[in-house]
C-alpha cells in the first residue's frame, strides 16, 4: 500500500516535488515486495530439502524398509538433500556479501583461455557421464584481462554446468574471441532442451526456475545464473542470453580489453 502518496495539484516546484515523493513511493513499495518475496523464497528453498531429510531419517530410524537397498535408497537422499542445502547456504551467502558490497575480487591480468580450459577438464567428467561431448575453440595469443581467476572459473564452471545439466544429447560448445579492438567475446552454447522465450528476461533472477520442479530434479538451486550475473558485471562484463526451445541454449560474455597502463 502505498500511504506516503501525495494527491498531485500544482503544476510548479511544489508539483514537481510531489511527483517526486510518488516516485519514490512506487520505488520504496517496489522495494519492500521483492524483499519479502526474497524471505519467502528461501525459507521455502530451506524448508523442503529439511522436510525430506526428516522424513527418510525417521524412516530410516524406524526400521520403515522392507531391504537393504531401499535403505540405502533413502539415505543416499538424505546426503543429496543435505549436500544440497550447504550448497544453498554457500550461494546465499557469497549473493548477499556482493548485494551488501562487501565483496573483494583479486584482480590480476590472467589468460582467459587458461581459466575455460581448466573448467572444461573439471566438467569433462560429469559431460562424459551423460554423453555429451564438450567442444573448445578458443582463439591464441588473445591479450589478458584484468580480472579474479577463481570468479572467472566460477562464472565459467556455473554455465558449462548449465549446459550439461539442461542437455539429454549432443555437444556443449565453448568459444572464445576476440570480437573487436575492445572486446573479448565467449561463447558457452548448448543443443539442451532450451529455455521458452517468455522467461529468458527472469533466468538470472534468484531462485528463479524454468519448470520448478523439474529443474529441481537436476539438482539446482536457482541461484546459480543470479550469481553469474552479478561477477560478470561486477568485473565489467555483460552477459547475454538467446534459446530456443528443444534446440539449445548460448549465452554470449563481453569483457573490455583494456590497456595494461590503465588497469
Ligand atoms: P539452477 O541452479 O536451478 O540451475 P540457475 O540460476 O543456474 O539455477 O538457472 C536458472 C534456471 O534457468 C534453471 O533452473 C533452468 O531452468 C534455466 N537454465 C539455466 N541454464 C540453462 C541451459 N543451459 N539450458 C536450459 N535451461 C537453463
Amino acid at each position: 500500500d502505498l500511504e506516503t502518496r501525495v494527491d498531485v495539484v500544482s503544476k510548479d516546484e511544489i508539483g514537481s516535488l510531489a511527483y517526486a515523493i510518488n516516485d519514490l513511493a512506487v520505488d520504496l513499495q517496489r522495494y519492500r515486495d521483492t524483499r519479502s518475496e526474497f524471505f519467502a523464497n528461501i525459507s521455502h528453498e530451506l524448508r523442503t530439502p529439511m522436510t525430506y531429510m526428516e522424513g527418510y531419517a525417521k524412516v530410516v530410524k524406524e526400521g520403515l524398509y522392507q531391504t537393504e537397498e531401499e535403505r540405502n535408497q533413502y539415505l543416499d537422499i538424505i546426503y543429496q538433500e543435505s549436500a544440497r542445502l550447504t550448497h544453498l547456504i554457500h550461494d546465499l551467502f557469497e549473493l548477499s556479501k556482493m548485494e551488501e558490497g562487501k565483496f573483494s575480487f583479486n584482480l590480476e591480468w590472467i589468460d582467459l583461455s587458461e581459466v575455460i580450459e581448466q573448467v572444461t577438464l573439471k566438467a569433462g567428467l560429469k559431460a562424459k557421464e551423460k554423453g555429451l561431448e564438450i567442444s573448445v575453440d578458443l582463439q591464441k595469443d588473445l591479450p589478458m584481462i584484468y580480472a579474479d581467476g577463481l570468479r572467472m572459473e566460477q562464472v565459467f564452471l556455473n554455465l558449462i554446468e548449465n549446459a550439461i545439466r539442461y542437455s539429454e544429447k549432443g555437444t556443449v560448445f565453448v568459444q572464445m574471441k576476440r570480437s573487436n579492438s575492445s572486446e573479448i567475446l565467449i561463447n558457452v552454447e548448448d543443443t539442451g532442451i532450451g529455455i521458452p522465450q517468455t522467461e529468458l528476461p527472469y533466468i538470472f533472477d534468484r531462485f528463479y526456475r524454468v519448470e520448478k520442479s523439474r529443474s529441481r530434479d537436476f539438482g539446482g538451486t536457482g541461484l546459480g545464473l543470479a550469481i553469474v550475473n552479478r561477477l560478470v558485471e561486477l568485473q565489467g562484463g555483460t552477459i547475454e542470453v538467446s534459446s530456443q526451445v528443444g534446440h539449445g541454449t548460448c549465452f554470449v560474455l563481453r569483457f573490455p580489453l583494456i590497456s595494461k597502463e590503465e588497469p
